[in-house]
């Protein structure tokens, strides 16, 4: 059987099998509130978590699932305690995590943060799964691996990020090559409007409270610096046949549409909806068909207004690093992303300035050519050496 009709087939089947990596985090989540509001519809293979013992056996009982993982190993003992009784197997550690995505499974939510999602998710691609990838971080960083392993191995990747997923819904991919532009939207996050001197006093509780989103603390630290549009531009330009010079960022600060495609007669479609990550991940759990979401309805005529503006590259320049990263192509996006994920943690954890997040990415990234990504081991040790130079460039601060 083809890998296509293999597809087909488990994305109709019902109930449909769905393992979720990254079951306790803010997507995770979400997908569960989701999977609960159809019952009968959907049945859990496998949930995985890395610490949060308690959410993650709390809900493989509630949902039925068959297997719980959690990467720490040091909590396995918990979890086992914790599902007792309950007839569903606990594994622990990196493979458990592997595990858990190559179980049988008609949809894989690929929703682990970071860089740390990348051998779960390329385990589920490898295992031709159909993959609703939220982890953008792994294509980022692996973008060329991704793409061959998912011809290759027959996946199928659906976007869950809601400017892809809109992207998504309304680009023509029998036509490609009549669309012109892709327009991502971003909020602009919460120091949009902030005055260059402020940003260099912004801390990691104001950084984390987005205006319009609730996510995880990395994701709202990269739409605060705007390194997350920047790794979306990475991430569309993997996602959709269209040229990088084509894929621009535009500011939209009530996230109402989503993002938009233009085509050559000058026809922009965009795909609208509350700022509530529910819709597109309904979406990506339904596809092809649709399912109902819970997300409050537009009422657009109580919204008044929908507002866009340019970005503003030098108050937030890391749009322009993921862009020279992008363009650089090779190991290059891998280096942007590892110095990111380290700069972020460092800002978090009160050792760096906000303001030293883009400075220490776009230090790491001048140091040199960061030649190519042939294969895993190689972006394991491009990544690794990104990460040990952050760390060093950081603890300079
Ligand atoms: P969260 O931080 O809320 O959740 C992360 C999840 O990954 C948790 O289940 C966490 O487990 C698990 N995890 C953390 N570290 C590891 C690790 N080292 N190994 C394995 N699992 C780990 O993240 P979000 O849900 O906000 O984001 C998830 C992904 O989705 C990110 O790539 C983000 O960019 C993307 N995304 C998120 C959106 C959002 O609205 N939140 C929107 C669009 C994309 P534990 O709870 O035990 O720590």
């Amino acid at each position: 059987m083809s890998g296509a009709s293999t597809i087909a087939l488990a994305a109709h089947r019902r109930p449909r099998r769905i393992s979720i990596l990254g079951a306790t985090g803010s997507v995770g989540q979400s997908t569960i509130d989701l999977l609960s509001r159809h019952p009968g519809a959907f049945q859990v293979e496998a949930l995985t978590a890395q610490r949060n013992v308690e959410r993650l056996a709390a809900d493989a009982r509630r949902l039925g699932a068959r297997f719980a993982a959690i990467g720490d190993e040091a909590r396995h003992a918990d979890l086992k305690a914790a599902l007792a009784g309950s007839g569903i197997e606990a594994g622990a550690g990196r493979a458990a995590l592997i595990e858990a995505a190559r179980r049988p499974a008609d949809l894989t939510m690929a929703a682990i943060v970071g860089y740390a999602g990348l051998e779960p998710t390329m385990a589920a691609i490898e295992a031709g799964r159909i993959v609703a990838l939220a982890n953008k971080e792994t294509l980022v960083a692996a973008g060329p691996l991704v793409v061959e392993r998912v011809k290759a191995c027959g996946a199928t990747l659906l976007p869950v990020d809601s400017e892809h997923n809109a992207i998504f819904q309304v680009f023509d991919f029998a036509r490609a090559e009549r669309v012109s532009r892709i327009l991502l939207t971003a909020s602009g996050g919460p120091f949009r409007d902030a005055p260059a001197e402020a940003l260099a006093r912004v801390t990691p509780d104001q950084a984390i409270a987005h205006p319009v989103w609730s996510m995880g603390a990395k994701i709202s630290v990269d739409s605060a610096t705007l390194m997350n549009k920047g790794l979306e531009l990475i991430e569309a330009a993997w996602l959709f046949p269209v040229p990088e010079p084509r894929i621009e960022v535009l500011i939209h600060p009530q996230s109402i549409v989503h993002s938009l495609v233009e085509y050559v007669d000058g026809s922009v479609l965009a795909q609208l909806g509350a700022p509530d990550m529910r819709t597109p991940i309904a979406y990506a759990l339904g596809w092809p068909d649709r399912i109902a979401g819970p997300a409050p309805r537009l009422d657009l005529a109580a919204i008044g207004r929908l507002t866009f503006q340019a970005p503003d590259e030098t108050r937030f320049p890391a749009l322009r690093l993921a862009r020279q990263a992008l363009r650089a192509g090779g190991a290059a996006p891998a280096v942007l992303n590892a110095a990111n994920e380290v700069a972020v943690e460092a800002f978090l954890g009160g050792r760096i300035g906000f303001l030293d997040i883009a400075a220490l990415v776009a230090s790491v990234l001048d140091e040199g050519p960061a030649g190519p990504l042939t294969s895993l081991e190689s972006l394991r040790s491009v990544d690794r050496r990104a990460r040990a130079r952050a760390n060093e460039l950081a603890q300079k601060r």
